[in-house]
């Protein structure tokens, strides 16, 4: 299998309709911020794609106070039915650039075409169809007859689902009657811009959406600032914290979605061909850049050779490099930083003794690439099974017991999400329950959907997206 001959299947770059320069979004408008401007790079080649310009402190105020207006005097008070169709509007023409966003969305994050196109761009028109129908039916939400919105929400989002979080975002918001300032992540700022084509082309109200390009520093400006209601922030346990702590006091909401080490557990009578597929896209699926990827295999002792046996040679087909060929699996790690800092931990479990088995697949010379990677071996208090890589390395440790599965998948400061794979629907209650886990999947791995709540424990943050539970957070109850 491995051995078959693939002929090259490149999607054009023509279709993501790049351009030179990308400006910011405020007021209904694009317009220069005064920020210095950022050169966003395509990973896989290292080649720069257009030059965007960032907000200053000042922008930021100019931003949140349009939003404010927007609040007040338009979004705040328009009926439910009308704010719908606006959302319903920005969905169907998500779905009509489908694959200008598929494509710009590879380009600058270097994600396969194969996901943009087939999860990260359908799934964020999903979420704005999803909440279009919440909008006039909020008074049925069990949230009491009337739920208020918020008012200004500022939102800052990472680099691994560009498009897909801003959706994330942004639909649960306006859905409420909330307007929004959103900071995109430095490294992948394209797809929000588009998106802000895309709420001028659906005649959005001036000020409903505003989108803020910049660094670490835009965000803490904007999470700060004392002219929003609500802060709705998804990255790293790191910054929330601090995020955390500087609000604390000020009575703005907040919502803090964070990291994950998530254990994938696969029992004695695991269907294990399937469970070797689920496997394989909880943790390589987007370069292993989920917060919620099964990055601990924890397997069942007596199937463990046999499994890994399986895994190993699965994961040997996959194929890494160009983001825009439609049969590459794996494409490019976002940035040179983030490469460092999978390399890092990965030395840090040969150091402790795990045992690297790295894919033989080629891998491009240019552009930021890691091969797959499994380490075998694993103990508890390695670093590789406690801290986040965030990359394609799954770690795999062993248990003897059911209990002994639960104990460890449970032993993480983290609590995003975690996979069961047994044929025994009894064992998938029994354990389902005992994972400290906001999601947990049986016998599949990283589905998603608009209708079903998202969100951690512990460290890996608070509040819930998606569902209905999601849109307490963007109303006043
Ligand atoms: P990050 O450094 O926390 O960045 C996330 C966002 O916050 C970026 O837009 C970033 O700007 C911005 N930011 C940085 N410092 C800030 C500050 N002091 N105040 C406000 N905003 C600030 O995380 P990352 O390295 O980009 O993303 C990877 C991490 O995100 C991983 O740990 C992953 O688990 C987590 N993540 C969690 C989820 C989830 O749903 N729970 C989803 C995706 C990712 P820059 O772009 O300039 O850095
Ligand atoms: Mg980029």
């Amino acid at each position: 299998m491995s051995n078959w001959e693939y002929a090259p299947a490149p999607e054009s770059r023509d279709i993501a309709n790049l351009k030179p320069a990308y400006r910011m979004f405020v007021d209904g408008k694009f317009v220069e911020g005064s920020g210095e401007p950022l050169k966003t790079v395509n990973p896989a080649t290292e080649e720069v794609l257009a030059e965007v310009s960032t907000a200053s402190p000042a922008d930021v105020d100019t931003a949140v106070k349009a939003a404010r207006r927007a609040h007040e005097r338009v979004w705040g008070k328009m009926p439910g039915a009308e704010r719908a169709k606006y959302i319903f509007r920005v969905a169907r023409l998500i779905q009509e650039r489908a694959r200008e966003l598929a494509v710009l969305e590879s380009l600058d994050n270097g994600k396969p075409i194969k996901e943009s196109r087939d999860v990260d761009v359908p799934t964020a028109a999903a979420h704005f169809f999803y909440h279009a129908g919440w909008a006039d039916k909020l008074g049925y939400a069990g949230f009491g007859p009337d739920p208020r919105p918020l008012g200004v929400a500022g939102q800052v989002i990472p680099w691994n689902f560009p498009l897909l979080m801003a959706a994330w975002k942004i639909a649960p918001a306006l859905a409420c009657g909330n307007t929004v300032v959103l900071k995109p992540a430095e490294t992948t700022p394209l797809t929000a811009l588009v998106l802000a084509e895309i709420c001028q082309q659906a005649d959005l109200p001036p000020g409903v959406v505003n989108i803020l390009p910049g660094a670490g520093d835009v965000g803490s400006e904007l999470v700060n600032h004392a002219g929003i209601d609500k802060v709705a922030f998804t990255g790293s346990t790191e910054v929330g914290k601090l995020i955390q702590r500087s609000l604390a006091g000020t009575g703005k909401k907040l919502t803090l979605e964070l990291g994950g080490k998530a254990a994938n557990i696969v029992f004695d009578d695991a269907p294990l061909d399937q469970a070797v597929e689920g496997i394989v896209n909880g943790i390589f699926f987007n370069q292993g850049h989920v917060c919620c990827a099964g990055s601990r295999l924890l397997v069942q002792e007596s199937i463990a050779d046999e499994l890994l046996e399986k895994l190993r040679h699965r994961v040997s087909t996959l194929r890494v490099g160009d983001s825009l060929d439609k049969n590459t699996d794996v494409g490019a790690i976002n940035s040179r930083a983030q490469l460092e800092k999978i390399q890092e931990l990965a030395a840090a479990g040969d150091a402790e003794g795990a045992q690297r088995w790295t894919s033989p697949c080629p891998v491009p010379e240019k552009g930021f690439f890691f091969a797959p990677t499994v380490f075998s071996d694993v103990q508890q208090s390695m670093r590789i099974a406690r801290e986040e890589i965030f990359g394609p390395v799954l770690s795999v440790l062993t248990f003897r017991t059911p209990d002994e599965a639960v104990a460890k998948a449970n032993n993480t400061p983290y609590g995003l999400s975690a996979g069961i794979w047994t044929e025994k629907g009894s064992r998938i209650l029994w354990a389902a329950q005992r994972m400290r886990a906001g999601v947990v999947w049986a016998n599949t791995f990283n589905r998603f959907d608009p209708t079903a709540p998202f969100g951690g424990y512990q460290e890996s943050g608070f509040g819930r997206e998606g569902g209905r539970a999601g849109l307490e957070a963007y109303l006043d109850v």
